[in-house]
């Protein structure tokens, strides 16, 4: 049998709620928020409900439960612990015609109340009709994740402007198609950004025009530096929007497994050596699909404004003309760290922590050296690998301890992580040993150390001492990463 979903309309009609307990306080609340008269019956009422009753925002009925207490309500709620008595308040209802609901007791409930997803006015109800309530739970979860949090302010602009949109569109395809532009468009993005009356604006405007023509954009996605779980909730809703993504080779395909089905992609990947687009022609290819109308996501690992030109590309969009957003992405450093068991600042050790790229000769140039070697600070180094031994030099002369601890994570957050310890001055010997490869983060100063301590994800690369200058055909972990096929036989 199939339940009928309903929302009810309850503002200013008295309802019964059973039960002095902390259900009952749950369903007065959301009885409240309806607008629903609230009487509560029990001997006792939790401390929360007594105090409403004090102020008269609900009346309470004392004692035990009476048949009179149905009086006039138009629906009940049995909330206490007791069976037979909610067994009995459900009687007493159905007698009267009053709908019941038992509190997780669908064979004794007349209605059910559905887990929600409360976008206001926007509700979405969830009921498995009493069958398995915890499954209502995890799907309300997906939902929450997934929904848009504007969706409840452009239901509700759309609500204030109802009757002008029925006026401007009193043919019902053009009317949908106005409807849509709202949800696909600028309107909703300028919601999302917190821009309340642009959006108010651009809803009026819109009305103005028969069909509205949506201009295209282009959004900045951090993806995260690999493990698909780490990009964040307004990521994923942008791949699922985007017409066209623009992604770089960092970008694991897990994550690119998330985009919309339907929406071109682009590898427009930088790494050296291999297929390479140059900036401007990244700039160009951005502006060209925008200016097409379309709904452009610039994909991009880690977090698109640290080391990652988004600043660049923003600008370059901005000054053509075509609008540009930015979704904040975990960038390595923070990432790499966490899944090494490195706190990035400690209070005793590291006050502060530096993000720093050794990408080519010339950025080491204009760094300062005698501030980087400083002590009580974390330095984490970005596209370092082939420039360890320049860099350590740097660091040596400037007066940081050679001893000072490193940790050097290569793949990090995804399955094949490995992080090399050790202490700076043999560095670009261990580094080399263990032919540790792009992409690799480089953590140096004191708080590198805990990761022997906080490990908790994928290996440590422990032979430090034994494979410095040892034979490497012994070190298992260098092995691994010679015939990785070879070794998981094994
Ligand atoms: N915008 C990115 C950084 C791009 S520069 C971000 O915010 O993370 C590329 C460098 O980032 C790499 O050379 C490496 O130093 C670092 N990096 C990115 N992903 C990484 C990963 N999964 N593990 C280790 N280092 C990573």
């Amino acid at each position: 049998m199939r339940l009928y979903p309903l929302f009810a309309d309850l503002n200013g009609l008295p309802v019964l709620v059973v039960g002095g307990g902390s259900v009952a306080e749950r369903k007065v609340a959301a009885l409240l928020e309806a607008g629903a008269v609230v009487r509560v019956g029990a001997p006792r009422l939790l401390p929360a409900l007594a105090d409403q009753a004090a102020d008269g925002r609900i009346a309470h009925l004392d004692g035990a439960f009476e048949p009179s207490w149905l009086d006039d309500v138009w629906l009940v709620i049995a909330a206490t612990d007791n069976r037979d008595l909610n067994a009995e308040v459900a009687a007493c209802a159905t007698g009267r015609r009053i709908l019941c609901n038992v509190v997780d007791d669908p064979a004794l409930s007349r209605f059910q109340v559905p887990a929600v997803v409360d976008r206001a006015p926007l509700t979405i109800g969830i009921s498995t009709g009493g069958a398995a309530p915890m499954f209502a739970r995890r799907v309300r979860e997906t939902l929450e994740s997934h929904l848009d949090p504007a969706i409840g302010p452009l239901v509700a602009l759309a609500q204030r402007h109802r009757k002008a949109i029925v006026d401007a569109f009193p043919d019902l395809a053009a009317r949908r198609r106005f409807y849509d532009g709202l949800y696909d468009g600028p309107v909703l993005d300028l919601l999302r950004h917190a821009r309340h009356f642009e959006a108010e604006a651009a809803l009026l405007e819109a009305l103005d025009r028969d069909a509205p023509p949506v201009p295209g954009s282009v959004v900045l996605v951090g993806a995260g530096p690999g493990d698909p779980g780490l990009l964040t909730l307004a990521g994923l809703r942008e791949l699922n929007r985007a017409d066209v993504i623009l992604h770089d080779q960092l970008v694991g395909p897990e994550v690119l497994a998330m985009t919309r089905r339907d929406a071109e992609r682009i590898d427009v990947g930088k790494r050296g050596g291999g297929r390479h687009t140059p900036q401007s022609e990244i700039n160009e290819l951005l502006l060209q699909h925008a200016r097409a109308g379309r709904y452009v996501v610039r994909l991009k690992g880690g977090d698109p404004l640290v080391f990652g030109r988004g600043g660049e590309e923003m600008l370059y969009l901005r000054r053509h003309g075509v609008a540009c957003t930015v979704v904040p992405g975990v960038t390595a450093a923070v990432a790499c760290a966490a899944y090494a068991g490195i706190p990035l600042t400690h209070r005793e050790h590291a006050q502060s922590v530096r993000l720093l790229t050794a990408h080519c000769k010339d950025s080491l140039d204009t760094l300062d050296w005698a501030a980087l070697a400083g002590e009580r600070q974390t330095l984490a180094v970005y596209m370092g690998l082939a420039q360890l031994a320049h860099l350590t030099g740097q660091l040596l002369a400037h007066g940081r301890a050679a001893d000072t601890p490193f940790a050097l994570i290569e793949n990090g957050t995804l399955p094949q992580q490995r992080v090399l310890r050790g202490e700076l001055h043999a560095l670009p010997a261990l580094a080399s040993a263990h032919r540790i490869a792009a992409p690799a983060l480089l953590v140096i100063g004191p708080v590198a150390t805990m990761a022997d301590e906080l490990r908790w994800f994928g290996e440590m690369v422990d032979a430090a001492s034994r494979c410095a200058d040892a034979d490497l055909a012994f070190c298992p972990s260098f092995q691994r990463k010679l015939e990785p096929s070879a070794s998981l036989a094994t």
